[in-house]
């Protein structure tokens, strides 16, 4: 069933809404056990969309296999959405930089106040995000540091390929899972794919991994997917690789994983001179996890990261 938990009008008569979709066999919400999934705070990050839909089947195909509450957040940043941008429009702001929100604050503030109210008291929270349109990154979870002891449990829950600790600005102080994390409610992101596309493969793993969770807070009673063990990782244990010069970088790798040292992940092209200006080559054996999409780059862009170690679990 799906709610209006705030609703404000706009200058131009139209409203910005946030949506709640309650899937529950239950009257006692309060007594029940309530996993919160999120998504749309970037209105270019598409999965999440699909995971909304693909859930929700999922759930109403067994529902009396559910005995807890599921609150889907679809779209929380509805303008973005609408416009398949990745900020607020007009404003330009990143939206996981507003959190907690406020009350009396601007329209998105109050949003984002609005959707902390409504998920307080759940047993857990995850934020699905989908990359932008800059990189493209293989499945991972994202937790902060500060709070990695208590959601590691749940985070191996999740089928990714890896566990990022602390990766900030993902996690950071001003987003949603950080602001959730405070205030009791276990909170961690997913993250994958690029943005303006779905990638179906990642977004049934993700679905896949929130059953798991859901199996473990005693939501559901239905079957859950095993998977194997999932390498937990920190900016330690990881190459950053940036572009020296501007240019186009030409991608020289069309899948994620092992590459060895030495390995050419790709080059970044001069066209007005013909010449290549600069080639990224693997310092180190490793796992590629994110790696460059739009061609354009500036100095400083990322290009790709690799996994070279894991850390302690
Ligand atoms: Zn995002």
């Amino acid at each position: 069933m799906y709610d209006t938990i705030f609703s404000m009008e706009l200058p131009v008569g139209e409203h910005i809404k946030l949506l709640r979709n309650r899937i529950s066999n239950t009257e006692d919400i309060k007594n029940s056990s309530r996993m919160s999934i999120v998504t749309g705070i970037h209105g270019d990050e598409m999965e999440g969309q699909y995971i909304c839909y693909e859930l929700t089947r999922r759930i109403e195909n067994e529902r009396d296999k559910l005995k807890g509450v599921v609150d889907i957040y679809p779209a929380v940043n509805l303008l973005g959405l609408d416009n398949a941008i990745h900020t607020i429009p007009k404003e330009r702001l990143d939206m996981n930089h507003i959190f907690p929100g406020s009350p009396d604050g601007s329209m998105m503030e109050r949003v984002a106040y609005a959707l902390i109210e409504d998920i307080a008291g759940a047993s857990v929270c995850i934020d699905v995000h989908g990359s932008d349109i800059f990189t493209r990154e293989s499945l991972q979870v994202r937790i902060n540091e500060e709070f990695a002891a208590g959601l590691m449990e749940y985070a191996k829950l999740m089928p990714a390929n890896l566990i990022w600790k602390n990766p900030c600005p993902s996690v950071a102080a001003s987003t949603l899972v950080h602001s959730m994390n405070c205030i009791g409610v276990p909170a961690f992101t997913v993250e994958c794919g690029v943005g303006n596309t779905i990638n179906t493969k990642y977004g049934d793993r993700i679905v896949d991994g929130i059953f798991n969770v859901m199996k473990y807070f005693g939501i559901w009673e239905g079957e859950a997917v095993h998977h194997d063990d999932t390498p937990v990782c920190d900016d330690s244990s990881i190459d950053f690789m940036r572009a020296d010069k501007a240019g186009l970088f030409i991608n020289s790798m069309n899948k994620f994983g092992r590459v060895k040292k030495g390995q050419c992940i790709g080059k970044i092209i001069d066209v007005n001179k013909n010449e290549v200006v600069q080639e990224i080559i693997a310092p180190n054996d490793g796992i590629l996890f994110t790696v460059r999409e739009f061609p354009m780059v500036y100095e400083g862009a990322l290009l790709a990261r690799i996994l070279v170690q894991e850390v302690e679990k």
